[in-house]
């Protein structure tokens, strides 16, 4: 087996099998860049290091001998020689960088006769002496597993006897001694000399750079990374070049473009008279690479030059380490460099406006989920924060409010200004009220796909959930975080972005779309085929989902409009009535409300589709729970005198105990209100109808679709289909206008999509209504299963993914590709879309986009994240 590659015999395309370093070291040879010469063990020789119970695989020290004579013909030095010798440094890197994680050692093959050799032939003992103690420091740190504290104990010394700040200042006398000190460490805490022998020193090195892939710090930043564990790191031996030669040399790292603007400017620093790590290890303060270009033009042009032909060869900003030699330059590493958001899309944009990518790779190249924390309000990364308790990110921005434990408080002082954080245990749709009008959201319990986060992101609102260090008291309104009580109305800040709880108002940042994000957009929307439309309730909403470029409204909940406080009383007469003519005395209420806000919504979308979903949640919910009813009753009796109200109360108690279910979730809800009580329903289409006779009197141009829920056989939908008809019908004589409009259905019950080709012959347009379709197609209620069980089913592996957050696409999504399916062979018109929380969600999106569905309906927060995902989806 090939176990060792020189640098001329790879190439970038060889990440695999060399790591990154080396594939890339390879590259720039290569290309004719002034890399020193070396060469790569592979990361197949480490994994069978691990195969064979952490031994040297067979027939690889043979392959190493030829490959040093290689770098000793190039440099004309040789290893271990004592007038004039090589020295390496041993490298780790494996396919995916880890930056820092692992070990490096520099220098290697000094002892103590090459050091005077050095000394002789450089005309530079300082040198060859700081040389050799860096040697034995990280040879004794890396391989002898010595503290690196007791090195530097050693060093400070050194630095207080020769009265001097910096160890570039030590002279070759300090420098011998801290060499000898470092010895004498050694032999103390090892019980042996240190290896003087430079090809046991090359051994011990490729075993210790080989163990340094299971070392802690590797393994938990895998973990992190979700890089896989069995991929092994290559290890790369190549000649030294000497940044610590003098006031000549030097060594720092630079990017391309600045990796948090994505400005196009060299970004980076540089020391002089420095070796390795030191400029990241603030040993001195390093200078900014703009000043090389003062100190010496030539080698700054050289490395402007060096730094544009790496940055369009690999067609991407670069992370560059370099070194210069006595004022020549040399590149050491080069990579393609990690960027926040905001750099992601300007360089991608700027390089494609360069010629150097197309549209399309520069759509590849954003993750969209990164884009996130473009769409929120946030924290200004420079202020100082108190942090007192971490949560679970559920919904990024941030947000600053006074604290205050129950949504109707919240509401209140919401609605007289004041910035409030709604804090709870969890939240249920009953505080829906306080969500809206507080800043933000803080709960104890429930993970990212909680009430209170799916709510929040809905809303694109900050939300920190699952934060189990608050004890809040409800008797007393307080909360408390590690033994300090904070009172109701104390100002708190949360970071939904990261899951901190913050004490104080920390300074925002408002979100906007740059130049470059919109252009960006403009490019997804050329290439994308799936439609991105947006879940909005009303015209506020509307208009967000429209300026971030959604195409229309694939999902308006109306039972959100019920819940106005306005409106709970009307509400609560509706379900209360115990013949029809009362109901309908009730919903004559309704009717202009309802009108009002289709007015707004429709207008507000004029010349895209919005597509108005009837009642779906069950009747309860709009309903007082018994708990309060039991208390105020208990209160009245004890009063007296209120016997009409007492009366009023207990009837109330009598019809919520009636009203309430086993389990809601598969009870009395969806079209099967519609079935019962089909003259709600018919109120709501009328309500439709009249906003939409209106507008196109008006002279706007609109179109409602009116979408019936959880719809399992497709009479319930010919059914309400007819109420619907009769309903528009009515309209248009009364008004003597047409408009036109389309009727369809959400497919969230196994059943549908199994039934989709006589749903179908009913239904204009089909949309999946994924939050449920995963409830009902597992079996799991989404509530339980996030507290309790789901994250055994993750930690064990028999689900990859939370299901509510990244779609199953093997169980859900066979429902939903057989659903496409049938419903267009039996309607070939037939328009699908999907209007779940998945609808947001880069790899589900893809997914719709391959079964072909045209349109995908998010929270308007998420729309431009879709844009680019379908685009991406289309490539
Ligand atoms: P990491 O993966 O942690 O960045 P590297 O293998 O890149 O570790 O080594 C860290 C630093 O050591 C490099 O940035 C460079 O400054 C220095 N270094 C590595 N090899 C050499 C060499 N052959 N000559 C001079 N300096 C080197
Ligand atoms: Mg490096
Ligand atoms: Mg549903």
């Amino acid at each position: 087996k090939k176990f060792v590659y020189l640098f001329r015999e790879g190439q970038a395309s060889m990440r695999d099998l060399l790591g990154g370093k080396g594939a890339n070291l390879a590259e720039m040879t290569n290309i004719g860049l002034p890399v020193p010469p070396g060469f790569t063990i592979t990361t197949e020789a480490c994994n069978d290091y691990y195969a064979l119970g952490r031994n040297l695989p067979e027939g690889l020290w043979e392959q190493i001998g030829p490959a040093l004579g290689d770098i000793e013909k190039a440099t004309g030095k040789k290893f271990g020689d004592k007038d004039n010798p090589l020295l390496v440094s041993v490298r780790s890197g494996a396919k995916f960088s880890m930056p820092g994680m692992m070990d490096t050692i520099l220098n290697l093959g000094l002892n103590d006769e090459t050091v005077e050799g050095l000394a002789a032939s450089t005309q530079n003992a300082r040198f060859a002496y700081d040389s050799y103690r860096r040697f034995i420091q990280m040879f004794g740190d890396v391989v002898l597993e010595v503290e690196h504290h007791e090195f530097e104990r050693i060093l400070e010394e050194a630095k207080e006897k020769q009265n001097v700040n910096y160890d570039s200042e030590l002279t070759a006398e300090s420098l011998k001694g801290v060499v000898e000190g470092y010895k004498r460490l050694i032999q103390r805490r090892t019980g042996s000399p240190f290896p003087l022998d430079p090809m046991k020193q090359l051994e011990q090195a490729i075993l210790a750079v080989f163990r340094s892939w299971n070392n802690d710090r590797a393994i938990i930043y895998r973990r992190i990374n979700s890089i896989p564990d069995n991929i092994g790191t290559a290890v790369n031996v190549q000649s030294m070049v000497f940044g610590n030669m003098g006031n000549d040399s030097g060594t720092g790292v630079a990017f391309t473009r600045n990796p948090s603007t994505g400005e196009r400017a060299l970004y980076g620093e540089y020391l002089m008279n420095a070796q390795g790590e030191d400029v990241v290890a603030g040993i001195r303060t390093p200078q900014p690479i703009k000043s090389l270009e003062d100190e010496n033009k030539a080698i700054y042009a050289q490395f402007v030059e060096t730094s544009n032909s790496l940055e369009a060869h690999y067609r991407d900003m670069q992370d560059i380490e370099f070194t210069i030699e006595r004022g020549r330059l040399y590149i050491l590493q080069t990579r393609n460099g990690k960027r926040t958001a905001p750099a992601a899309i300007r360089v991608a944009v700027e390089l494609c406006r360069e010629g150097v990518i197309s549209k399309e790779e520069a759509i590849a190249r954003i993750e969209p989920g990164q884009l996130d924390q473009l769409l929120h309000r946030r924290m200004d990364s420079e202020a100082k924060l108190e942090v007192i308790a971490k949560g679970l990110p559920a919904s990024p921005g941030a947000a600053s409010g006074k604290i205050i434990f129950d949504a109707d408080e919240a509401e209140r002082l919401g609605h007289t200004g004041e910035k409030v954080l709604l804090v709870r245990t969890e939240t249920t749709p009953d505080d829906i009220h306080g969500i809206l009008a507080a800043q933000g959201i803080l709960t104890s319990r429930g993970g990212m796909t909680s009430h209170a986060a799916v709510v929040a992101r809905h809303m694109g609102k900050p939300a920190v959930c699952g934060c189990e260090a608050l004890r809040i008291d409800y008797a007393h309104n307080t909360v408390t975080i590690d033994g300090v009580t904070y009172p109701e109305g104390t100002l708190f800040s949360i970071d939904g972005t990261t899951g901190r709880v913050i004490k104080g108002a920390v300074p925002m940042i408002d979100p906007e779309l740059s130049e470059e994000f919109k252009e960006l957009l403009g490019w997804a929307d050329e290439i994308r085929t799936l439609k991105v439309l947006a879940n909005a309730d009303n015209p506020r909403d509307a208009q967000k989902a429209r300026d971030f470029g959604a195409q229309g409204i694939g999902l308006c909940r109306t039972e959100h409009m019920f819940m106005d406080p306005a409106r709970i009383p009307i509400v609560q007469e509706m379900i209360l009535a115990q013949t029809l003519p009362e109901r309908e005395v009730a919903l004559a209420k309704l009717l202009p409300m309802q009108e009002e806000d289709f007015y707004g919504i429709l207008k507000v979308m004029a010349g895209f589709p919005v597509t108005i979903r009837l009642l779906d949640p069950p009747l309860h919910e709009f309903l007082p729970n018994v708990e309060e009813l039991v208390v105020d009753i208990t209160k009245l009796k004890l009063q007296g005198g209120h016997e009409e109200e007492l009366n009023e109360k207990e009837a109330l108690l009598r019809k919520v105990r009636a009203l309430s279910e086993m389990n809601p979730m598969l009870g009395h809800r969806g079209c099967r209100l519609g079935i019962t009580f089909p003259e709600i329903y018919a109120m709501q289409a009328r309500a439709i109808f009249q906003a939409a006779a209106r507008l196109v009197k008006e002279g706007y141009e609109i179109y409602p679709e009116v979408m019936i829920p959880l719809v399992i056989h497709v009479k319930e939908l010919a059914k309400l289909r007819k109420v619907t008809e009769e309903a528009a019908q009515t309209v248009m004589a009364e008004q003597s206008v047409t408009f036109s409009y389309t009727i369809g259905t959400m497919i969230e019950v196994p059943r549908a999509a199994l039934t989709a080709d006589e749903v179908a012959t009913a239904a204009d347009f089909f949309s999946f209504g994924t939050n449920d379709l995963t409830q009902t197609t597992l079996g799991f209620s989404r509530d339980d299963a996030e507290g309790k069980f789901l994250p055994a089913y993750l930690e064990q592996n028999i689900l990859e993914h939370n299901p509510f957050a990244v779609l199953d696409r093997i169980g859900v999504g066979k429902l939903m590709k057989m659903g496409v399916q049938l419903g267009r062979e039996a309607n070939p018109g037939l328009k699908v879309g999907i209007c779940g929380e998945h609808g947001g969600d880069p790899s589900s999106i893809e997914f719709c986009h391959q079964i072909g569905l045209n349109y995908v309906s998010c929270s308007p927060f998420r729309v431009p994240i879709a844009c680019l995902a379908a685009a991406q989806a289309a490539i």
